[in-house]
């Protein structure tokens, strides 16, 4: 049978992956929105090779050259912030929400409400909106599928539990590039070397979260609001080959784990063909080959980002918001060379400070206490 969908942030790593998928699998596949920011040629080529109805950037800006990209294709072009909510409201059966950043949060907001099935990458989305999207999901009837390799991996080990019998969730971490490196050493990193991933291939803005660990913090987050376990049964273990993607103990002392290649095919598969299962040319473990897994408390004096993530999430209310977009800020300053590495956790750090509590109650509240933080991160940039 073959099934609608949309896919917000095509032409990032996640869209890649899916689409990677998609295309080994034509036929049960009816591609019906596909989305960008500015990247119009890679855009539209996909758009005219998977035979999309809508093609929308999210940079206003860049429609001209879609529509030119797209002419004579019978490909409808669309841009804006508004124009992805709507394209986002448009009936599919499977929503993959893979773009960046809170950027993402309406159109996921969108999916939410609508209903249908959303594969949900977009971590910063939850993190900011957590409750709102939540509730937006149940209203809805919205079934969220968990994308990000630990949150599948966790959902999969659920599978067939009851979570009243959960004693312990453990977010597997690869600890980055930087995992073993000095203050000092840490202070000098380069974007580049921030970037250069052992074991992932990903976007540049999570891969500098997976050398600070804010990566890790904003998962802890996001797995607090997809699996009502409550944040003290959740820990971090640092994990440097990422073969175990994550583990739930259950009150009998039995802990399943899954474990999969470090391929995010994988874990989209799993979203893609939920409930059934579906092929994918990932090369199979070789556990003999790898030889040993080895684990590693988290270093929190190195990389204090998954306790300031504790912290927010035990704060509650627009915290885990404010710490996502100063994030999102250090991280786009430290890219641009205009940050040290290690500011990154101060300049979130000294955002937070500045805020008390507030439970944001809908989406533009929300996107409120975003803007707010985020000039609040500038700021404090530029006065560092
Ligand atoms: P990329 O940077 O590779 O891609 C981001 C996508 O979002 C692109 O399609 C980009 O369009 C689009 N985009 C960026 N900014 C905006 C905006 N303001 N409005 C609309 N669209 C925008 O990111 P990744 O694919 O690596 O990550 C996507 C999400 O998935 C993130 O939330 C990340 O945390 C999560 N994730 C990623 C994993 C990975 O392996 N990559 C693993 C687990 C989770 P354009 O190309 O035009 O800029």
């Amino acid at each position: 049978m073959t099934r609608s969908i949309t896919v917000l942030g095509a032409t990032g790593s996640i869209g890649d992956s899916t689409l990677d998928l998609i295309r080994r699998n034509r036929d049960d596949w009816r591609v019906e929105v596909l989305t960008a920011n500015g990247n119009t040629d890679k855009l539209a080529a996909l758009a005219r090779e998977f035979g999309a109805a809508l093609a929308v950037c999210g940079d206003e800006g860049c429609l001209p050259a879609l529509r030119a990209a797209l002419a004579g294709s019978g490909i409808v072009a669309a841009g804006g912030e508004q124009a992805l909510v709507e394209a986002a409201m448009r009936p599919v059966d499977m929503t993959v929400a893979a773009i960046v950043g809170c950027a993402g949060l309406a159109p996921v907001m969108a999916a939410a409400e609508r209903g249908g099935t959303i594969a949900l990458a977009n971590k910063e989305a939850l993190v900011a909106a957590g409750d709102v999207l939540m509730a937006a999901a149940r209203q809805g009837g919205a079934t969220l599928l968990p994308t990000d390799s630990e949150h599948n991996a966790i959902f999969q080990c659920l599978a067939g539990n009851r979570i009243e019998h959960v004693r312990s969730i453990t977010l597997t971490a690869s600890g980055g590039p930087l995992r073993t490196w000095s203050m000092e050493q840490l202070a000098a990193a380069t974007p580049a070397q921030a970037v250069a991933h052992p074991n992932w291939d990903m976007g540049a803005k999570i891969s500098v979260d997976s050398a600070t660990m804010f990566n890790k913090g904003l998962e802890l987050i996001e797995a607090w609001h997809l699996f009502p376990v409550g944040l003290d049964k959740l820990k971090i273990v640092v994990h440097p080959q990422s073969v175990i993607h994550s583990m739930v103990e259950y009150r009998d002392g039995s802990t399943l784990a899954q474990l999969g290649p470090s391929d995010m095919r994988v874990p989209i598969a799993s979203c893609l063909a939920w409930p059934e299962r579906m092929d994918t040319p990932c090369t199979p473990l070789d556990l003999a080959a790898l030889g040993q897994l080895t684990f590693e408390a988290p270093d929190e004096q190195r990389f204090p980002a998954t306790r300031l993530s504790r912290q927010a999430a035990e704060a509650g209310g627009a915290m885990p918001a404010v710490l996502n977009a100063a994030n999102e800020v250090a991280v786009a300053a430290f890219l641009a060379g205009h940050l040290s590495f290690t500011r990154i956790a101060v300049i979130v750090e000294e955002t937070m400070a500045r805020y008390a509590p507030s439970a944001p109650a809908a989406l533009a509240e929300v996107l409120a206490v975003d803007r707010e933080a985020r000039a609040q991160a500038q700021g404090l940039l530029e006065t560092a």
